[in-house]
């Protein structure tokens, strides 16, 4: 943090003066609900989406997670139940938006989740569980359930309760064979109240609508540090209040957001016992509506549903290759899948202000850099094309690309006001942990009612986990990966 040179610009009297870091779907949540809540609130971002408009291959946008083609809209969350009442809150919220944006943000498309086995697992059981609870099981269909075929063809559904041929991959060790895998396997929940958003074009929506409200953007100011300027009393520690871009100007404000998804550790490395960057590996097939007829109109979103596969199938090495998803083709055409059964890290020397592990943390590569995906990657990739997308497997892939996550120490949000008093003036909106995204019609307003704070509070008091407890030796380090 930097302490401030100047004391001339103080905010005006009356309206609080927000600064929000970031014009990703965190910041572009939480900015919207302030400003509805009185505040007058500008949102300070590095990347010119006034001009790229958030198109996901522009290639001067440094990278952001939300800034992408589409990502998953799921209420299936296994035990957490406080998550599937969110996501159900959001998708009523994204249907109503379908209505008054020019396109649909929202594409209720349905999910296959399939199994790595030919049982449901924990995880997927809790989560029927869960659905029945709360009255919604008729929305889940699984597979080989004759009282949920019958279901699906009455609701018309049952297209998209597609099956496999899983058996290519018979050729296994005795080994695969005891971690109960038997070539055949396939169980599988088709999910109706799943589908995607279209990340950048809600994003853009969202952005177009906050401006239109009286919300303030700038946008290719990169935000350099925190401003601490000293109260009056002169014993009193200094309190955050502005920010300094790099181009040497400083903005004063009451109080700075800082939602930088996985760049928030550099601006505030305090965060950084909380949140660590790691990155998804994502791929994607360029159709052409006209030579690749057969196949725009197969996997359009009217007759293909997004496909979630955690294959128990391991590598040579024992690693876990499942965990890939595939989303329908785009408008413009574009296959995307993305893998994450290996979430890779960067590790690099960190600040001495920052949690650090061995004196490193892991923060995302440049966007320049993050073009090209791990071998592991690849070929967990080619796998899950070879059975799920097999006209595809001989396709070169158009692009390939990191995105990187936020993951919290336990995979819930960071939403609150650090405790610390020299960090009073700092609020942090952050740790998506790679479920964010469906958020982003809810996520301020959560905030502003406060029913998530416990769940979402600054909790240094908690283990890390989910990974954060792994450090640079970690096999996922990507300057160790190959
Ligand atoms: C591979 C992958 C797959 C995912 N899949 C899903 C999914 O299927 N479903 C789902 O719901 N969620 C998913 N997510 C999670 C979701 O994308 C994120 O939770 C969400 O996009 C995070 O938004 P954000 O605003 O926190 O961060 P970002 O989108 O990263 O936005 C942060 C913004 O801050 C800006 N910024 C950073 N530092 C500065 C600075 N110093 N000065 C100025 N500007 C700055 C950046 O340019 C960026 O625009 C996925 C994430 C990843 C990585």
């Amino acid at each position: 943090m930097s302490e401030s040179s100047k004391t001339g610009s103080q905010p005006a009297q009356g309206r609080q003066n927000i600064i929000v870091v970031g014009a990703g779907i965190f910041g572009l949540s939480l900015a919207t609900e302030l400003h509805e809540r009185g505040y007058r609130v500008t949102v300070l971002e590095r990347n010119r989406y006034d001009q790229t408009a958030y198109d996901p291959l522009d290639a001067s946008t440094e990278n952001a997670a939300s800034v992408d083609h589409n990502k998953i809209f799921r209420a299936s969350y296994g035990k957490k139940l406080h998550y599937q009442r969110l996501a159900f809150e959001a998708r009523q919220r994204w249907l109503e938006l379908n209505e008054q944006a020019d396109t649909p943000l929202f594409s209720a498309c349905g999910m296959l989740r399939v199994q790595p086995s030919n049982t449901l697992d924990a995880l997927e059981q809790e989560t029927l569980r869960n659905m029945t609870r709360d009255g919604i099981r008729s929305s889940q269909f699984v597979e080989g359930e004759e009282e949920d075929a019958n279901r699906a063809e009455a609701q018309g559904w049952a297209h998209k309760l597609l099956r496999f041929d899983l058996r290519q991959q018979d050729e296994r060790s005795e080994d695969e064979e005891a971690q109960g895998y038997n070539g055949h396997c396939f169980a599988a929940t088709l999910d109706s109240t799943a589908g995607f958003i279209s990340s950048s074009e809600a994003c853009r929506y969202f952005q177009r609508r906050a401006e239109a409200l009286g919300v303030h953007f700038r946008f290719g100011v990169q935000v350099q540090a925190l401003l601490q300027q000293q109260q009056a009393h002169p014993n009193a520690p200094r309190v955050v209040r502005g920010v300094l871009l790099s181009s040497g100007q400083e903005i004063a404000c009451d109080q700075v957001i800082v939602a930088c998804g996985s760049s928030s550790t550099q601006l505030f490395p305090a965060l950084s016992y909380h949140v660590e960057s790691s990155a998804g590996s994502v791929a994607a097939f360029q159709l052409d509506a006209v030579r690749d007829a057969a196949l725009w109109e197969k996997y359009a979103a009217e007759r293909f549903p997004v496909i979630t596969w955690k294959s128990a199938v391991r590598d040579g090495e024992g690693r876990d290759t499942g965990s890939v998803y595939v989303l329908p083709r785009t408008k413009e055409g574009v296959i995307k899948i993305g893998y994450r059964g290996v979430k890779y890290t960067n590790f690099q020397a960190a600040p001495d202000s920052a949690y650090s592990q061995k004196g490193q943390w892991s923060i995302p590569l440049p966007s320049v850099s993050s073009h090209i995906i791990p071998r592991q990657s690849t070929s967990s990739i080619r796998t899950f094309v070879q059975l799920f997308l097999p006209e595809l497997a001989q396709r070169p892939f158009a692009w390939t690309k990191l995105c990187w996550y936020t993951d919290s120490l336990d995979n819930e949000f960071v939403v609150d006001r650090p405790p610390k008093e020299e960090w009073s003036g700092v609020f942090v909106c952050t740790g998506g942990s790679g479920h964010g995204a469906k958020f982003l019609p809810v996520l301020g307003k959560v905030r502003a009612e406060g029913v998530m704070k416990s769940f979402w509070r600054w909790r240094e008091d908690k283990p890390r986990g989910n990974g954060l407890d792994e450090g640079p030796d970690g096999d996922r380090n990507l300057n160790r990966a190959t």
